[in-house]
């Protein structure tokens, strides 16, 4: 079986799982469950004088709601299951933290590396004009993200490509997400999924009974934490985590992992292996020469934030942490967790825990609607309001706050602070929603299963909306 299939699979018992605590009828579970459209292409781009036949792909697995959204990979590895079974995570992901929208993926099957910037542009034009051909792309059907391989460069391609051929439609910037600040992008997007880890993280561990029945104290304060992936969600789940007191003991790469109980600087490290072109030799640690040696090291946090498929029935019984926060998507296997479940280990889900990213991309989405930026029309008249409470305030006390002081109370919502804000809410509102469904029936034993049952509950309810379910 192939790992795309494995991984579909694994999806597919997780919603069977979850399902069989809903009352919903059969039929309704079972289009809740069912890939609503799988779309798969080749076309042929100019490359050096001849033609190449390129392969690409769109999975839109629920249309509940519209638009659907997902990222496109750019990867030789995409495969039509491991697709499927990536935009299946994206409509239970939207719905668990009530963003509007069914859930996508795309992929084309090439190594990015391969190809110089202008041949990556003539393939994404074409992919997108692949799309916008069969009415799969646009602002009210399909929107597409960065994914693994692809970036705002890639993005702004498309947003470009599609803005061409509907130049008369207003909102044609919101046919995709992910892109740069000055094409219609938004602030805080770039580390929107590792800030939502850490928001996640920081309210999993905060919760006392939870702490205590894993044997550790509550709060992220001093928790040592690793980190599988430095890239965008391992670099940034590291960061927050560490600025919000965690100590990052480890960091794993491709090439290897490191290590050192009293902690590493996350920046210097970044820095260390952009100048060596590698991670290993960071002063102070030590080296592991496999990236899944390093997962089984003494820790309290593991954050896999590279790949799927890291944590298997292989090395699940020798997994220190008791708390594995899955930055990647599909990093544990449904027989490692099934390993884990039994340990008492506390898994908090994909679904749940990388959705910081598709959240600020639906705040980007609502930013190219209403063809406003965050903050632009309340900023100064709050700025306003609160000046002239403190100045009343500091009348009636005859004291008054230094400048620095001023400034933090008086400071109005900028884009990036109302980004940040929702970002944290929507993190703190799901984790408990989802905690009181585990905890709401003892037969739910962990938070995977729970995520899967608010999302079934959530997508069902729409489908009453719309009066096929009473
Ligand atoms: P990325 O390409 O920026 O980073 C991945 C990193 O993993 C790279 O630095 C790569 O060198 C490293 N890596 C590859 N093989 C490794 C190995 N064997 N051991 C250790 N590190 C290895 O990709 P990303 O955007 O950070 O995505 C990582 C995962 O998170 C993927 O599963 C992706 O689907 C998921 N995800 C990403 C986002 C997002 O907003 N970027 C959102 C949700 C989920």
């Amino acid at each position: 079986m192939s790992d795309g299939s494995k991984f579909l699979n694994d999806v597919h018992a997780y919603f069977d799982k979850a399902a069989a605590f809903t009352n919903h009828p059969k039929g309704l579970l079972k289009q809740i469950k069912v890939c609503n459209g799988i779309f798969t292409f080749k076309f042929p781009v100019e490359i050096d004088g001849s033609i190449q036949v390129i392969e690409g792909i769109r999975v839109q697995h629920s249309h509940h709601k519209t638009p659907t959204k997902g990222g496109i990979r750019y990867s030789e590895m995409v495969d039509e299951q491991e697709v499927e079974a990536l935009a299946t995570l994206m409509t239970f992901k939207c719905a668990v933290v009530d963003v509007p929208f069914g859930g996508a993926k795309g992929g084309i099957k090439i190594n990015p590396a391969k190809y110089q910037v202008k041949d990556l542009e003539k393939i994404t034009r074409r992919y997108t004009t692949e799309l916008i051909k069969r009415n799969m792309i646009g602002p009210g059907i399909d929107v597409p993200a960065p994914d693994y391989g692809s970036g705002p460069r890639e993005m702004a391609w498309i947003a470009d490509t599609y803005a061409t051929f509907k130049h008369d439609e207003i909102n044609a910037l919101g046919c995709v997400t992910g892109k740069p600040l000055g094409q219609g992008g938004i602030q805080g997007r770039t580390e929107a999924t590792g800030l939502g880890l850490f928001f996640g993280v920081r309210e999993a561990l905060n919760n006392k009974e939870d702490m205590k029945k894993l044997g550790l104290k509550p709060g992220i304060t001093g928790k040592k934490i690793i980190v599988q992936g430095l890239g965008n969600v391992g670099y940034f789940s590291a960061k927050f985590c560490s600025e919000g007191g965690g100590l990052i003991v480890g960091i794993a790469e491709r090439e290897g992992g490191i290590y050192n109980a009293k902690g590493l600087d996350v920046e210097k490290v970044f820095k260390h292996r952009k100048e060596k072109g590698s991670i290993l030799d960071y002063p102070g640690a030590k080296n592991f020469k496999n990236s899944l040696e390093l997962l089984e090291m003494e820790c309290d946090v593991l954050i896999p934030a590279a790949l799927e498929n890291q944590i298997t029935k292989t090395n699940a019984s020798r997994i220190k942490a008791m708390v594995i926060a899955e930055g990647a998507n599909g990093p544990v296997t449904k027989d490692a967790e099934e390993i884990l479940n039994k340990k008492g280990v506390m898994i908090i889900p994909d679904l749940y825990l990388n959705a910081g990213g598709v959240t600020v991309s639906y705040f980007e989405w609502l930013k190219n609607l209403s063809h406003v930026r965050f903050g632009r029309m309340e900023k100064r008249f709050q700025e306003i309001q609160t000046s002239r409470l403190l100045a009343a305030l500091e009348n009636v006390t005859g004291k008054k706050l230094d400048k620095v002081q001023t400034q933090l109370v008086v400071h109005g919502a900028e884009e990036r602070d109302l980004v940040n804000s929702g970002l944290e809410e929507t993190m703190i509102a799901a984790f408990n929603e989802i905690r009181n469904i585990r905890n709401s029936n003892p037969k739910i034993e962990d938070l995977r299963t729970a995520a899967f049952v608010s999302g079934i509950n959530k997508i069902a309810a729409s489908y009453g909306a719309l009066g096929f379910w009473p």
